[in-house]
This record gives C-alpha cells, sequence and structure tokens, in this order.
C-alpha cells in the first residue's frame, strides 16, 4: 500500500506545519506493517526549509513542485497538479491537515478524483474490510459529537481525510529514513499550471491566531462587517489579532480563517476578549481554555459570562471605543 501526504510549508517561519509532520508519522506507522510506502508533495514557492524532518518520521520521499507563480496559493490549480500527481502516483490513501488550505484543497481533489473524503478524523487505521481488502479506517465524532463514526470508502481509491493539527501527537522513536526529494520542475507539463488561475490576486493568509497572545474576537453583535473596524482597532491598540464566531463568519462580517471555535481554530492566548459573543459551546471549544477571558455581552444572561473572567455588561459599541479613549491616554 501507499499514503500520500500533502505537505504545507508555514508561511510565517518557513518550515513545514506541525501537522504534515503528524500525518507522515502517522502514515508510516499505517504502512510499515503492511511494507507499504509513505510519499509526501510539496506544492508551493520554495521548500520548507526543514523538510528533513519528513523523512525521520518515516517518508520516503517527497515529490517537490516548487514555482515562484506558486506563492499564493490558488485552489483551482494546486487541485490539478495535486491530482495529477495522485494519477501518476496511484497512493491508496491520501492525507491532509485540516488547515485552512487543506480543507479548501482535499474536497476539491476528492471531487475531482471522484472518490470520498472524511474531514476532521481523530483516529486512522488500516484494516481488512468484508472482502474489500485493506480499507482505511476513517473515525470522528458525528452528531455534534454524540457517536464515533467509522467511515469507510469501500470501492474508490484513493481513501481521502483530512486531520486537524494536534490530534495525532508525533511518536516518541523516529526512523531516519534518507532524504529523498524529487523535484518535478523539469518533468511537469506547465499547461497544468494553468496561467489563467496564477493571474487571480488571492489574499495571502496572515492570519496566525494561534500564535497571537491576544485575540480580540467579535460575533453576531457586533452587527456588521464596518462595525468589526472597532475590534481591528482594539487588537492593534493591544497588539493582538482579531478572531470571529462562526455567526459573524456566516454573516460576512469576518474571513472563515478568523473563526474561533470547533470547526475553526483553536486558540490559547494569553487574553481572549469575546465582544457580542454568546457563547455557545462550539464557539467555547476554541477559546476557554485562554488564560484571561473578558466578555463583553449586552444581554447579562449570555453564557459567555459563566467562563469569563472579566465580564462587561453593555454595547460593545459604547465599551470598546470606552477602552481605545483609555489605552490611548496611557500612550
Ligand atoms: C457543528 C457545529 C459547529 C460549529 N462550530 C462553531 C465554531 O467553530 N465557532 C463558533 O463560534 N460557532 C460555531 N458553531 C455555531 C454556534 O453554535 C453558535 O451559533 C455561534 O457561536 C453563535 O455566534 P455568536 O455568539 O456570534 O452569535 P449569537 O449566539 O447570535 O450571539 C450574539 C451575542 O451578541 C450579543 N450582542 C448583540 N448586540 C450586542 C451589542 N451591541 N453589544 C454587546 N453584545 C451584543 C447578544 O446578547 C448575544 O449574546 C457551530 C455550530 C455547529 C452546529
Amino acid at each position: 500500500m501507499k499514503t500520500l501526504v500533502y505537505i504545507e510549508k508555514d508561511p510565517t517561519n518557513n518550515k513545514v506545519r506541525e501537522v504534515s509532520v503528524e500525518l507522515t508519522a502517522k502514515a508510516y506507522s499505517m504502512m510499515e506493517p503492511l511494507d507499504g510506502e509513505v510519499i509526501g508533495a510539496f506544492i508551493g514557492y520554495g521548500l520548507p526549509e526543514n523538510s528533513d524532518v519528513l523523512f525521520k518520521y518515516g517518508m520516503d520521499e517527497l515529490i517537490n513542485l516548487t514555482d515562484e507563480r506558486l506563492e499564493n496559493l490558488q485552489s483551482m490549480v494546486v487541485k490539478e497538479v495535486l491530482s495529477e500527481i495522485i494519477k501518476e502516483e496511484e497512493p491508496d490513501i491520501v492525507l491532509f491537515g485540516a488547515t485552512h488550505n487543506g480543507r479548501d484543497i482535499a474536497p476539491l481533489v476528492a471531487s475531482n478524483l471522484k472518490t470520498g473524503l472524511t474531514a476532521d478524523c481523530t483516529q486512522l487505521k488500516v484494516d481488512d474490510y468484508k472482502d474489500k481488502g485493506k480499507r482505511l479506517f476513517q473515525i470522528r465524532p458525528a452528531f455534534g459529537g454524540n457517536i464515533i463514526a467509522t467511515i469507510i470508502t469501500p470501492e474508490d481509491t484513493p481513501m481521502m481525510a483530512t486531520v486537524r493539527e494536534g490530534v495525532m501527537p508525533l511518536p516518541s522513536e523516529t526512523v531516519d529514513n534518507p532524504v529523498n526529494v524529487e523535484k518535478l520542475n523539469e518533468t511537469f507539463d506547465e499547461e497544468l499550471i494553468m496561467n489563467e488561475f496564477l493571474s487571480v490576486v488571492q489574499k495571502e493568509q496572515k492570519v496566525n491566531l494561534k500564535k497571537t497572545d491576544i485575540v480580540v474576537s467579535g460575533g453576531a453583535g457586533v452587527g456588521s462587517a464596518e462595525n468589526f473596524k472597532l475590534l481591528h482597532d482594539l487588537a492593534e491598540a493591544l497588539g493582538g489579532d482579531v478572531g470571529a464566531s462562526r455567526a459573524a463568519v456566516d454573516f460576512g462580517y469576518a474571513d472563515k480563517e478568523r473563526q474561533v471555535g470547533q470547526t475553526g481554530t483553536v486558540v490559547r492566548p494569553k487574553l481572549y476578549i469575546a465582544c457580542g459573543i454568546s457563547g455557545q459551546v462550539q464557539h467555547r471549544a476554541g477559546m476557554e481554555e485562554s488564560q484571561k477571558i473578558i466578555a463583553i455581552n449586552k444581554g447579562p444572561d449570555a453564557p459567555i459570562f459563566d467562563i469569563a473572567h472579566k465580564g462587561i455588561v453593555g454595547d460593545l459599541n459604547e465599551v470598546i471605543p470606552t477602552m481605545l479613549h483609555y489605552l490611548k491616554e496611557e500612550e
């Protein structure tokens, strides 16, 4: 059997994303007993600085397609390129990190290749399934976490899954395979890069809430995208960044990459300021481990106050400008 791991680079430090290393180790643990193979595919500009680490955790070969025009990844281009690599390499399993990028690319590739995909798996294993031989058992909570479901793609290959960072921690022992990077550039069909897509300007992913000490997050109570400017002002004054609830994202007040919670980013900053967020369990799952939580909400019974260290009952349109006023006075 063969597993392909989609390798991503963290643009903030040019290193391999932790989840890509974790998935390589997981792939190795599944492939090794079967005498299988683990390969990686990196598509972007400039191989991550520490790519060697992938071989320490069991990668046999890394396919590297680096092209300046791929610096701002275009999902549609990556979909085409990765689909071609998969057709060529014929892996049985393809794994993606459940990052913003991975969540974007994985369904596009799955639909392109007409195969199945299970998102946010918490466990993966390869086992015999009926008369179908070895299949990937994709295990994840379902129906709001009330049951654990095992999902199997019985017929189609590759079998594809996404996994969130930190869910499958690295093993203590390394494997130390020899470094083996295959450059695809020389042989790659230029047409596949589809210049018309590359001309589309895409925003660089600059948001990294996990690395931010102070997160000022807004919810439906912020009321509009324009009003989110208040939160950006407060975040800037405090040296932090802006997060959002899913409702705020769904209403179009903030980009998806800012979503905090069960289906967004999980953050543990020194300070989390929740503005106009009711504090539903799915939001709390992404922020309740913050060291200090301040909640601003005009509803005194909002559940966010149950977990806040400090609560301000009031209209955020009055409270935040007052905070900004005092912060400016302190300067
Ligand atoms: C499977 C699943 C996954 C989910 N994943 C996530 C997730 O990752 N992240 C997430 O956030 N949610 C998630 N949700 C949605 C979640 O259940 C809630 O719907 C959402 O968090 C509510 O967002 P909110 O608090 O911004 O909005 P609301 O619940 O509408 O709350 C708005 C709050 O703003 C207050 N308010 C209104 N006006 C003002 C004002 N002027 N000043 C101060 N306060 C004001 C109100 O009192 C209220 O408490 C998920 C749901 C499901 C089913």
